[in-house]
């Protein structure tokens, strides 16, 4: 099979023909159907984090395909099912954590296409009780970003606990943006959305945004504060100085949700508005695979919107080029 892998930090991947792998205990096989292109796995390819892959490595954490084999004792999947696999590939299931809901925070967990190979790639392994089922009416295509933007800005807007009428900002309108400007109206919000790109502006506008800021023309906490400051601020774009920016434009009892992560990004907060404003700065990785299942429930039901263009596996050089250079559309979702 092909695979597009990282031959070392900061380098173009190469396609490489490996062998199609093996399925161990509670393992399935997957055949790709589609695989989105997160921030996250140039950042990975990058090495950009404190924690890095072990290189070579295959990158990839929304794939989408079709169970082809089992591993020994697998009973909840079957060939033929399609299924979405994550960047929460493995949890423990016994530790506090995943016991109290937050999966997404156990140390044993590991990380599809960072810790362990990915779904760039025809064929790739997951743990059978980390792959969810994608429901039919579900395009794999629309499955593939929804499958890591769309659960992790889900997540953030639950874990901001947005209300209804809260004035919620959206930093950067890109893959994962633009479904967090539907999540925050879903939840209630009046979002404002804040890019650095025509394209991503026009696309927010097309997604009913309220509010549109160019963070080129404007300083996007001024316009907030003109608002009265936001409720919940979501961090999504990939700039140091967007932080500290969504972090001023909040109002009393404001939320700023971090989530994008540059590389060493740091924020700085002044403790003493901090706390005479009763600030919260919270971060969130991903969702678990509840709230998975709630975004498939959601898109089935026609409520999302995904906004992709797909390209061949073997050009994903070019694709993540196009990511850097902000020419993509919201996502890029890689076909085998
Ligand atoms: P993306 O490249 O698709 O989107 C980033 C967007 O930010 C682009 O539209 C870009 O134009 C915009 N932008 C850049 N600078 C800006 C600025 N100063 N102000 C406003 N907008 C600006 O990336 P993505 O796939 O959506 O990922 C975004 C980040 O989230 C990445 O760092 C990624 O690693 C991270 N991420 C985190 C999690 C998590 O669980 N915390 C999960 C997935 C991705
Ligand atoms: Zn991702
Ligand atoms: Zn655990």
């Amino acid at each position: 099979m092909r695979a597009a892998v990282v031959p070392g930090f900061g380098q173009p991947l190469v396609i490489e023909d490996r062998p199609v792998p093996e399925p161990g205990p509670g393992q399935v096989v997957v055949r790709m159907e589609a695989s989105g292109l997160c921030h996250t796995d140039i950042h990975a390819a990058n090495g950009d984090w404190p924690v890095t892959p072990t290189v070579p490595f295959i990158p990839g954490h929304e794939g989408v395909g079709i169970v082809t084999a089992l591993g020994d004792g697998v009973t909840s999947l079957k060939t033929g099912q399609r299924v979405a696999v994550p960047w929460l590939g493995y949890a423990c299931g016994t530790c506090r954590y995943c016991l109290t809901g937050w999966e997404t925070l156990c140390l044993s967990q590991q990380n599809t296409g960072y810790s362990v190979d990915g779904c760039y790639a025809e064929y790739f392994l997951a743990e059978a009780a980390f792959a969810t089922p994608v429901p039919d009416e579900i395009d794999p295509r629309e499955a593939a970003p929804l499958t890591c933007a769309g659960v992790t800005t889900y997540k953030a807007i639950k874990v901001g606990n947005v209300r209804p009428g809260d004035l919620v900002l959206v930093s950067g309108v890109g893959g994962l943006g633009h479904l967090a400007v539907q999540y925050a109206k879903i939840f209630g919000g009046t979002v404002a959305a804040v890019d650095i790109t025509d394209e991503k502006l026009a696309l927010a506008r097309e997604l009913d945004a309220d509010i549109i800021i160019d963070a080129r023309a404007d300083d996007p906490a001024e316009v907030l504060r003109a608002h009265g400051g936001a409720d919940v601020a979501v961090g999504l774009a990939v700039d140091d100085k967007s932080f500290a920016t969504a972090y001023a434009g909040l109002r009393r009892g404001g939320r700023l949700v971090l989530v994008a992560l540059p590389a060493s990004g740091t924020l700085s907060i002044p403790v003493f508005d901090t706390v005479l404003n009763g600030t919260s700065v919270i971060g969130s990785i991903v969702g678990t695979r509840a709230d998975l299942n709630e975004v498939f429930g959601l898109h089935a039901a026609g409520r999302t919107r995904v906004s992709y263009e797909t390209r061949p596996l073997a050009e994903v050089n070019e694709a993540i080029a196009e990511v850097l250079h902000g020419k993509a559309r919201a996502r890029l979702v890689l076909e085998p």
